[in-house]
Formats: C-alpha cells, sequence, structure tokens
C-alpha cells in the first residue's frame, strides 16, 4: 500500500494529505505535552477520545451553523478535514479566571468574569505563543479588520455552545482555546473553525465538586488524564458505557 505523505506533525497531531484535493487526514496521537512541550508523556487512548470528542463539538457546531473544517471521523483515531491556511493566533474565551491569567493578573482561580474576556496569542512554539494586542494583529497583518470582527464573533458563539452543552452534563466551561481557518470559495475567502476542540484545548470543572476533567490533571498532575476526559465523553454519550474505562485502542 502507498504510504501517505506527511505534512506536518504537532505535539498531538500528525496531518496527511487527504484523499481528496482540499482534504487533510488529521490524526490524534497519544502524546501530551505541556508548557511548551517542557513536560512529555504518551497517555494510552487519548488521541482515540479527542478524535471522538472534537468530532462530538465540531458536529453540534455545524449543526447551529458555525463553519468547521470537520468532514468526516475516518476511523478511531483520524479524521478527514478541510484543509485550510491557519490564522497564525490561538483564540483564547475566558468565562472564570484560570492559568496565565490568574497568574499574570493575580485573580483567584475560578472567579467568574463579568463577562467572556477574549484573547489572542500569537502562534510561535519558539516565542512560547505570546500574548497580542489587535495593534500587534493589524499592525503585522496576521489579520485584516474584517477577520478579526468575524473572529470575536466565532469565539462567541463557539463558547456559548459549548458552555451550554458543558452545563447540561454538570461541567463548567472556564476557558477555551479555538484556532481559525482560511477558505476560499472562488473570490470570497471565510474563516471557518480548525485543529480541534477537545479536553486537550478546554479547562472543564465539575460543577459540584470542582474536579478538573481538562489537561490541567495532566499538567499539575492530579491523577488519570484518560479517566478524566473518559468521564467528559461519558456524560456527553460520545463513548458507548463499555468502553468508558479503556476506550480499545487500533493502531
Ligand atoms: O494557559 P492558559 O490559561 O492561557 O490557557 C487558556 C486556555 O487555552 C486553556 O483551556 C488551555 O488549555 C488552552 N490553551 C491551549 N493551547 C495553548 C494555550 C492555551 O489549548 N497553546
Amino acid at each position: 500500500m502507498a504510504r501517505r505523505k506527511k505534512i506536518y506533525e504537532g505535539k498531538a497531531k500528525i496531518l496527511y494529505e487527504g484523499p481528496e484535493p482540499g482534504t487533510i487526514v488529521q490524526y490524534f496521537k497519544d502524546d501530551a505535552t505541556a508548557f511548551n512541550a517542557e513536560k512529555k508523556d504518551v497517555i494510552d487512548g487519548k488521541g482515540v477520545l479527542n478524535n471522538r470528542l472534537s468530532e462530538f463539538f465540531m458536529n453540534g457546531l455545524a449543526q447551529i451553523g458555525v463553519p468547521t473544517h470537520f468532514i468526516r471521523r475516518l476511523n478511531m483515531r483520524e479524521q478527514l478535514v478541510r484543509s485550510c491556511e491557519i490564522v497564525p493566533l490561538e483564540v483564547i474565551v475566558r468565562n472564570y479566571a484560570a492559568g496565565t491569567m490568574s497568574k499574570r493578573l493575580g485573580i483567584a482561580e475560578g472567579t467568574q468574569l463579568p463577562r467572556p474576556i477574549v484573547e489572542y496569542c500569537y502562534k510561535d512554539d519558539s516565542l512560547g505563543d505570546p500574548l497580542v494586542t489587535e495593534e500587534h494583529i493589524a499592525a503585522f497583518g496576521w489579520a485584516s479588520q474584517q477577520d478579526m470582527e468575524d473572529i470575536l464573533s466565532l469565539a462567541l458563539r463557539v463558547n456559548d455552545f459549548l458552555s451550554g452543552v458543558m452545563l447540561a452534563v454538570g461541567i463548567r466551561l472556564v476557558d477555551f482555546k479555538i484556532e481559525i481557518g482560511r477558505v476560499y470559495d472562488g473570490d470570497y475567502q471565510r474563516l471557518i473553525i480548525a485543529d480541534e476542540i477537545s479536553p486537550d484545548s478546554c479547562r472543564l470543572w465539575d460543577i459540584e465538586t470542582g474536579q478538573k476533567l481538562d489537561k490541567d490533571v495532566f499538567r499539575r498532575d492530579l491523577g488519570s488524564l484518560t479517566d478524566a476526559y473518559s468521564e467528559v465523553a461519558r456524560r456527553l454519550g460520545v463513548l458507548p458505557q463499555s468502553n468508558v474505562a479503556k476506550p480499545t485502542l487500533i493502531n
């Protein structure tokens, strides 16, 4: 069988050329990294869970009319996505203070913010993805004024959707990060949600107990990451009951 062409290998995913022009196969690895890859491990089953969870969130977004790169899941670890040009920004939406915001501004973790706060970081691992302002984004041409309006509106729609879905299963959406892709339809360009939406890129706390069900479990050594992600998947009905404890691993 012909070997697929690898386009890019990141910390948690590998991208391969897709079967048709304009498509990409996104493969979810079990690798977990934190603090710009200073902390690393392989967590059995994480890729399988994130593939399923990202499919679930992207499908839900499509159903409410938020465009995403997701086309379909191919198998346990791979999904077919639309190829797009990634806007070099990490778009972070926060509903409660946590993580770098708490550290930077001295606000206790868990403090509810008066309204969702959207932050932008410049995507560059060698710089540690620094926080930037819209002034930087405009001056360096990373996105236009129109793009920024569209990105803000997409980010807030994703926030409303994800907050509601999580609230329904007793989970608080503290914050999350999304990436935005640019696609071209003839002379027009459109922005879509790209990359992944999973507990790797969100902070999710149990509403009753405050238990962390996201990548902070790995960052802060709080227990089993797959147990935490499986709990999210179980509550959302994404994994059948029998698969909850140990997802079946294929390749
Ligand atoms: O670390 P910080 O508090 O800035 O992270 C905010 C949110 O964005 C968290 O949910 C975190 O998981 C996510 N994030 C991410 N990838 C990064 C930086 C942050 O998914 N490179």
